[in-house]
């Protein structure tokens, strides 16, 4: 067992604290004073390689694995959390699923652009009828007609809907079926029948821009179904499988971040004649966050590492996922206490941690929803497999 960092993962950190100090904290405020979505910088991270750390070189990535990945999300999300989101749509969620379910023509033509960020995606399940439970709440329908499907429905919180140019949206072609009635398709952004209205977030900071997302009599060519009709929710259970790669790493970057930002506030700060890093109380709250951050990374290393080896990693990702959520929300709400009425004031990002922390909490999987699965697989319960899907796509697989 052997629990270091390769020299190769180590200058990843590396690279990724310079790209972080040099290019997202100079520029990140006035995006945000502005209101305005950092496509530039997503570009730049795009054509850096930072989202395709996953995929083969065919299609544009760096085969750098999902350790990496980790790394780098870790990073990018400590020097700004809205920043996290591009790895579920450049990455994860959206050209990933399509890496895993699509046909060579669909891969060739969407998987190269999302990871470059030449194009922006976005992966469109949620409706307003509840999130931890996508089959049943879904409205939006898919109807054959000729050689396209029709679709007519609503989504929320669709992450950067009103900027993507291409995404994946999920549809029911059989109402009756239940969730084998849902189907998974490739919609390109700019069809007739389209609007995405980005929901009011300024707690976050405007880097999320998720949206409410109309869609009325959208056409989509049946070449842009994902899989088979009626897979679409299997399609969906596998893609928030590797998303509950990127969203704990984005969690422990939360976390770290509230972290060093503590002990140089508690190093600074003096009331009663004291630092206040030298009250006990204080120590404590400084302690746990060491731990609990250390004890956090290493679960997400452990699911990338398995997935590094071509091995399923659903059960580690639903520990890390459920781990990092309570333990973010923690150390978040630690620095809170440690910058006092400080903690409020944009000096310092300490409420944005705090909002971000909460937010992905629920993302992804809520950790209610982790916490029930975890239980039932730690029973015996079959059922509690459902999420564990064979992929036809394996990393290591594809690099022998
Ligand atoms: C900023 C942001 C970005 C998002 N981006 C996307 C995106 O890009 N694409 C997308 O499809 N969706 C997206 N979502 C939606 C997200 O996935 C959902 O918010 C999430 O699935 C939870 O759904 P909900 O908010 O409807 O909560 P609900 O499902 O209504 O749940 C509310 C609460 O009840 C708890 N709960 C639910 N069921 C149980 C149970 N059985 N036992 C115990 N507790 C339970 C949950 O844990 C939660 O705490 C985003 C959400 C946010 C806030």
């Amino acid at each position: 067992m052997n629990f270091d960092l390769t020299d190769d993962h180590l200058t990843v950190k590396n690279l990724i604290q310079k790209f972080a100090k040099s290019e997202i904290e100079p520029t990140i405020k006035e995006y945000e004073r502005k209101k305005e979505f950092p496509r530039g910088l997503i570009k730049q991270m795009g054509e850096y390689g930072f989202f395709g750390a996953c995929f083969p070189e065919k299609y544009g990535g760096s085969e750098l694995g999902f350790v990496n990945l980790a790394i780098i999300c870790e990073e990018v999300s400590k020097a700004c959390p809205g920043l996290g989101y591009a790895f579920n749509m450049q990455a994860m969620t959206c050209p990933f699923t399509i890496l895993n379910w699509g046909t060579e023509e669909q891969i060739e033509k969407y998987v190269p652009s999302l990871i470059s960020a030449e194009s922006i995606g976005m992966f469109a399940l949620t409706e307003a009828g509840g999130g931890s439970d996508p089959a049943g709440s879904m409205k939006t329908t898919a109807k054959r007609v000729g050689d396209e499907y029709l679709i007519n429905g609503s989504k929320t919180f669709i992450t950067f809907a009103n900027e993507a140019d291409v995404g994946i949206l999920f549809a029911k072609t059989d109402t009756a079926a239940g969730h084998r009635g849902i189907s998974a398709f490739i919609i390109e952004t700019n069809q007739p029948g389209f609007e995405a209205i980005p929901i009011e977030m300024s707690g976050l900071g405007y880097m999320v821009r998720s949206c409410d997302v109309f869609l009325e009599d959208v056409r989509i060519p049946k070449e842009n179904l994902l899989g088979k009709e009626g897979e679409g929710f299997k399609i969906a259970m596998n893609a928030l499988d590797y998303g509950r790669l990127t969203v704990p790493a984005r969690l422990i970057g939360i976390a770290q971040g509230c972290l060093e930002q503590s002990l140089m506030y508690a190093n600074e700060r003096v009331v009663k004649s004291h630092r206040i890093g030298e009250y006990q109380m204080i120590q404590h709250l400084l302690a746990d966050m060491v731990v609990s951050i250390e004890a956090g990374r290493l679960l997400v290393y452990k699911s990338a590492y398995l997935k590094d080896k071509g091995q399923s990693a659903t059960r580690e990702s639903s520990h890390s996922k459920y781990f990092a959520s309570e333990i973010a929300t923690k150390a978040a709400q630690s620095a809170f206490e440690i910058f006092g009425g400080y903690a409020v004031t944009d000096e310092y990002p300490i409420l944005k941690y705090l909002n971000y922390a909460n937010m992905l909490h629920t993302g992804e999987g809520s950790a209610n929803v982790q916490r029930i699965l975890i239980a039932e697989d730690a029973l015996g319960w079959k059922d509690a497999n459902r999420h564990h899907i064979s992929r036809k796509y394996s990393l290591k697989s594809d690099l022998q």
